[in-house]
């Protein structure tokens, strides 16, 4: 099939590259000029594990072009994804913004039927709200449909290769043919292609981010009452993690959730269930407990050394999560910055996120290399003067 997708961060150009892979013709967009010469030149803007060798690949076999020209891309395609960012607005709500930009860009190039995808985390009425805008524009005959993307950064080719589902909100039997058609060669192990509404496709996306969100917060809350009885939280992940209604994921305690999904995504369904008189209390908790569990943090270090002034901190682990350089509301970062404000110098290091570290901090902080010796060796004359945080 031909395929075209606008946006190439994250989940666009993990989705491009896997379409192509799997025999498609595959035209991804973006907007930003600097991106796409990158992506011409065979660099990828940010990491991914195996995606590099995937890309090259397709790009050297001729299934994966990469442009700025929407029109010519819309025109050769029969189904085009929209996947661009959806960030928080002040008020917690999704900013739709771009979502509908390239939905009237895509209406403008339209030249026959399309099928037109969201990929994009949008709040429920999304694809009404597309839907719209593309009927205002064109004649041209169209269907919208609701493919929310599930996969894990650290490990998205991978999960999107052999997803556990494929979640699908359709309006039409004819779009539907053709979603099934498209991601028959990822769902042929087993995985189960769940067709519905789009409400509920929308919905679906929010609820698994919120639920994973809601798991991290409750058991950094059981951390905290460990701490306080003199129970050993490590101990207690293990036994209830082995009890298969809980499961092991998503268990482990830590300084706070962060990353570009999560936080934003569990505010926005805050507020689209609240503009629908609902009142999302556990959410609301959820969100509370994260932030509380940055700042304790840094109460326990000065609880532990004193003042944190000239103390040398090292922080193992910048990026949100392993295996990414995606530092979008890593708490790395306000951890940093609490430092810095408590007068500590900060040496750093991650595998993957220094580069993006070196933009966020510049200066103020030492990004360090790989090794232990090259801690010792940037500078810090005794290794036991070094605290070690990982923010991870
Ligand atoms: P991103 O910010 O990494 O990438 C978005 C890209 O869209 C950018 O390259 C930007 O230049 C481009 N873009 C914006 N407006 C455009 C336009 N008018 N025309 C062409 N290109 C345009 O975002 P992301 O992390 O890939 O997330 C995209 C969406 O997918 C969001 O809604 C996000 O919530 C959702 N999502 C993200 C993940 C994840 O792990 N990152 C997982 C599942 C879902």
């Amino acid at each position: 099939m031909k395929i075209a997708v606008v946006g190439t961060g994250y989940v666009g150009l993990v989705l491009g590259a896997c379409l192509a892979e799997t025999g498609n013709d595959v035209m991804c967009i973006d907007k930003d000029e600097a991106k796409v010469r990158q992506l011409r030149r065979g660099v990828m803007p940010i990491y991914e594990p195996g995606l590099e060798e995937m890309v090259r690949r397709n790009r050297s076999e001729r299934r994966l072009e990469f442009t700025r020209d929407l029109p010519r891309s819309v025109r050769a395609a029969s189904i085009v994804f929209i996947a661009v960012g959806t960030p928080q607005h002040e008020d917690g709500s999704a900013d739709l913004s771009h979502v509908l930009a390239v939905a009237r860009e895509i209406a403008h190039a339209m030249n026959g039927y399309k099928v037109i995808v969201d990929k994009s985390t949008v709040p429920v009425g999304t694809a009404v709200r597309v839907r719209e805008v593309i009927r205002q524009e064109t004649r041209h005959p169209f269907s919208v449909v609701s493919n929310p993307e599930f996969l894990k950064q650290g490990a998205a080719v991978e999960d999107f290769l052999k997803p556990d589902r494929v979640v699908i909100g359709v309006e039409d039997g004819k779009a539907e043919a053709l979603m099934r058609e498209l991601y028959a060669s990822f769902t042929r192990t087993g995985a189960p292609i769940m067709v519905m509404d789009c409400a509920s496709a929308e919905l679906s996306k929010y609820a698994a981010n919120a639920i994973l969100a809601t798991r991290i917060s409750f058991m950094n809350e059981i951390a905290n009452v460990s701490e306080a009885v003199g129970a050993n939280v490590d101990q207690v992940r293990r036994a209830i993690g082995s009890d298969r209604r809980i499961g092991s994921s998503f268990l482990f305690p830590g300084i706070g959730f962060g990353g570009s999904c999560f936080p934003k995504d569990i505010k926005a369904l805050i507020k689209f269930a609240g503009d629908n008189h609902y009142d999302f209390q556990i959410l609301k908790s959820v969100d509370r407990v994260n932030e509380a569990q940055k700042v304790r943090f840094i109460a326990k270090l000065e609880a532990h050394f004193g003042s944190l002034k000239g103390r040398t901190i090292a922080v193992w682990g910048l990026a949100f999560k392993p295996r990414t350089d995606d530092m979008r509301e890593a708490p790395a970062i306000p951890l940093i910055n609490r430092l810095l404000g408590a007068k500590a110098k900060v040496r750093a290091f991650d595998p993957q996120a220094g580069r993006v570290a070196a933009r966020i901090f510049g200066k103020k902080i030492t990004l360090v290399g790989k090794t232990r010796s090259s801690l010792r060796r940037s500078g810090t004359s005794s290794a036991s003067r070094i605290s070690t945080v990982c923010a991870s």
